[in-house]
């Protein structure tokens, strides 16, 4: 079969490997589109390191092909989206009280430490399929995984009807906590994005202010709009040493800053007058890193009620044969991308 392996920073090379065996609790997928993740891209300029060769891609919708013998919930024909990261179901975390996958010491994660979706066929555990719903078209369920994880960050904003929120970011999560957010109740949101097409499409999503936080003073503007007052939510989803730190400094006394954005790999981030922050000040900080299990049922479901409108997110679509050539145009930066997908 075709798959693009990735072998190292900037080397990605479409080539011919095996197909994969399956095993007896395994599903063959055929990728029908893959999203490529803020991840894909940290892996592929060398800002994050993993082990090679392997084949990205962990966002993705296909049809089942191939079941393995023990396969009962999936038959060869279904539609499906697919949740990357599953539990080994033996370690601590998976067996203690909150049995919470996210934090599973092994972890085992389609795309990441085993082959993903840029290939002509891809394997996944069972228990990471879910079935796409019929108004789901493989695109929109290509955004599940991402919905995913913005929902966590959600969660984990606890952001309460009425809250002044700030959201730093409007890359595609960026823009779904901006959705979130407003299903929530935020009282005002504020989006901070450099690029201008991600400002309108955030105004456009519900964003009250759309700050380009080079040119304009980020603190007093959104005063402006919150009664005089600093927000009492921040929620960071652009992944930078500067955007972390200024989230501190942008939530009121009391508030929560929420940290979705991923860093470069062990970048050092200084809180502003951390002591204070902490003690006097009495921040709340919340990281979020990814999708815990219930997460993508509730990601489906609201796609598939059509409670979020996400029609324009993909920007950008590609071939195979050009997933280098996506993963570099996203990191020269000059094209406004939201989203881009592969079809494999
Ligand atoms: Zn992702
Ligand atoms: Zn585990």
């Amino acid at each position: 079969m075709k798959a693009a392996v990735f072998y190292g920073t900037r080397d990605i090379k479409v080539e011919d490997v095996k197909k994969p065996d399956l095993k007896s609790d395994e599903v063959l997928v055929v990728p029908k589109v893959v999203g490529i993740c803020g991840s894909d891209f940290h892996i592929f300029t060398g800002h994050w390191k993993i082990e090679t060769p392997l084949i990205l891609g962990h966002e993705f919708t296909g049809e089942v092909v191939e079941t393995g013998l023990d396969v009962r919930r999936f038959k060869i024909g279904d539609r499906v989206v697919i949740e990357p990261a599953v539990t080994c179901g033996t370690c601590y975390y998976c067996n203690s009280i909150d049995s919470n996958n996210y934090f599973c010491e092994n972890r085992p994660t389609v795309g990441f430490t085993q082959d993903g979706a840029f290939a002509d066929f891809v394997k996944v555990p069972e228990k990471g399929l879910h079935r796409l719903p019929e108004n789901l078209d493989f695109e929109k369920g290509a955004l599940v995984e991402p919905l995913a994880c913005a929902i966590r960050g959600s969660d984990r904003s606890e952001v309460q009807p009425g809250d002044y929120v700030i959201v730093l970011g409007a890359g595609p999560i960026g823009l779904l906590l901006t959705l979130l957010t407003r299903l929530r109740g935020a009282a005002r949101v504020v989006v901070t994005e450099p690029n201008t097409k991600r400002r309108e499409m955030a105004s456009g999503l519900g964003a009250d202010l759309a700050l380009d936080p080079g040119k304009e003073d980020v603190k007093a503007r959104s005063r402006e709009i919150f009664n005089g007052r600093d927000a009492d939510v921040v929620i960071e989803a652009v992944g930078s040493k500067t955007t972390t730190e200024q989230s501190f400094v942008l939530t009121r006394p009391g508030g929560r800053v929420c940290i979705v954005g991923l860093c470069p790999q062990g970048t050092p981030v200084a809180i502003p007058d951390s002591f204070e922050a902490f003690y006097i000040k009495e921040l709340t900080i919340a990281g979020s890193s990814c999708s815990p299990r219930g997460t993508f049922e509730r990601a489906i479901r609201l796609l598939a009620a059509d409670r979020i409108d996400i029609s324009n997110f993909i920007t950008h679509r590609y071939g195979l044969d050009d997933l280098d050539k996506a993963l570099t145009m996203i990191a020269g930066g000059k094209e406004p991308a939201i989203k881009v997908v592969i079809s494999p």
